[in-house]
């Protein structure tokens, strides 16, 4: 096995920098190309299991192929490129994201977690290092729950938390999970166990665009996530009563809109004064709907989210009290229905402070940031720790056609990937 480089050598880090650019250039290309993979004509869609799926596998898996590692696909359309080690008892490091899109999506929500760890790799291999440990890189096959309106079925497939229940969700032209997963299968599908025992590997990285703002506001290219945020949603009902606009007299009214603006407005003030907590009313359903009628039941929908779970059910108590409150002073019923319940995910303390080494050698400065969207390594983290790298994404824009990371932006991420594995290799073998 070669031995890692040296860093501190000028000349050196000036050759690896001239040879780091052909990496980039791939990654920015497969970028280009994956996007351009799609089951609807003009946008970007691609979903579990379609036509543009399966050619995105294939295609994906020859640039990993290209990079030395060994193809495979799972039961669940899993694209799996393994680099083995040659090292005794090596574990398996897991990097990742995944290769579905919305509907009219971006070019990076995803792929870019699957082709920057390829691209990395491909540098090493370039490089001629050998690492101490295998990696495997990970295409999930469902992570946006477009098709069946579930979500995650790649990647709990891969870490065998696929349930009877998961296989039952019907699409629009009434294929379950299950007979499409038999159809993968050519007539045969039974539920994988999970693809490793937690203590053969040592944790996942996942590399993703923020979709969100905060990265553009504090001028990084990239952050480092210290947890993804738990979440409750649900649908809260004010029920008054419906009445006449202009014959009923204000203070005998019981107007259920008015009531649940009051509960709009506090989610809003509680949620600013308690950062990072975040409270969004996304729906409001006012009954009867009438220009001349007041309104006499309205159903919101209230989303609640916090790296801290504890902290996220007090204040989703508080909004309820507070409904119930408002609810007594104008004489409404309030009924509270939880649709949604996922407790937060704390990243891993040791993957993160080398992550930020990394992030700090090429960018001088580290961003602790909290996802406040899911990812498949809220699912990942029940089989082993895991890290996630964020990247800036222009306006913070995302699930959409205009979704943007920057190739300069790029060259920061994967010189990160390259300095967190050539780090973790050191680490491994001393
Ligand atoms: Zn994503």
């Amino acid at each position: 096995m070669r031995p890692f480089w040296p860093t501190g050598r000028r000349g050196q880090q000036i050759f690896l920098m001239k040879r780091h650019s052909s990496s980039l250039a791939s990654l920015v290309r497969w970028l280009d190309e994956i996007g351009r993979m799609t089951d609807e004509p003009g946008r970007l869609t691609r979903t579990f299991l379609s036509p543009a799926m399966r050619r995105a596998n294939t295609r994906v898996g020859q640039w990993m192929r290209a990079a030395g590692l060994t193809v495979r696909e799972d039961a669940v359309g899993n694209l799996i490129g393994r680099l083995e080690s040659t090292a005794p008892g090596a574990k398996t490091l897991l990097l990742g994201s995944h290769l579905d899109t919305v509907r009219d999506a971006g070019r990076f929500d995803g792929a870019l977690g699957v082709l920057l760890p390829i691209a990395a790799l491909a540098e090493l291999k370039r490089r001629g290092a050998a690492l101490p440990f295998a990696v495997e890189v990970l295409g999930f096959s469902e992570e946006e729950g477009v098709r069946f309106a579930s979500a995650y079925l790649g990647s709990k497939g891969y870490a065998g938390k696929l349930r009877a229940a998961d296989l039952k969700f019907r699409d629009t032209k009434g294929v379950s999970v299950g007979d499409a997963l038999r159809m993968l299968g050519k007539g045969k599908f039974s539920i994988p166990a999970a693809a490793h025992r937690s203590r053969a590997l040592i944790g996942y990285l996942e590399v993703h665009i923020e979709q969100g703002p905060v990265l553009e506001a504090k001028k990084l290219s990239v952050g480092v996530v210290s947890a993804i945020a738990g979440q409750t949603r649900g649908r809260l009902t004010f029920t008054g009563k419906a009445g006449h606009a202009g014959t009923t007299p204000m203070n005998l009214r019981r107007d259920a809109l008015t009531g649940a603006a009051e509960l709009v407005l506090f989610a809003e003030t509680l949620a600013r004064g308690c950062e990072p907590l975040v409270a969004t009313v996304g729906t409001v359903a006012v009954s009867p709907g009438a220009p001349n009628v007041i309104p006499g039941e309205v159903t919101l929908s209230l989303d609640v989210r916090h790296p801290h779970d504890a902290s996220r059910r007090a204040a989703l108590k508080l909004l309820l009290d507070v409904a119930k409150k408002i609810g007594r002073q104008r004489k409404l019923a309030v009924a509270w229905q939880a649709t949604q319940d996922n407790g937060a995910v704390a990243c891993s303390p040791e993957l993160t402070a080398r992550l930020e080494e990394s992030v700090r050698t090429v960018q001088r400065r580290s961003l602790a940031l909290v996802s406040g969207a899911g990812h498949d390594a809220v699912v990942i983290s029940s089989l082993t720790p895991v890290a996630m790298l964020f990247v800036r994404c222009r306006e913070g824009l995302s699930h959409h056609p205009d979704e943007f990371a920057s190739s300069a932006d790029l060259d920061v991420a994967l010189r990160v990937v390259v300095d967190f594995l050539t780090r973790l290799a050191a680490n491994t073998t001393s």
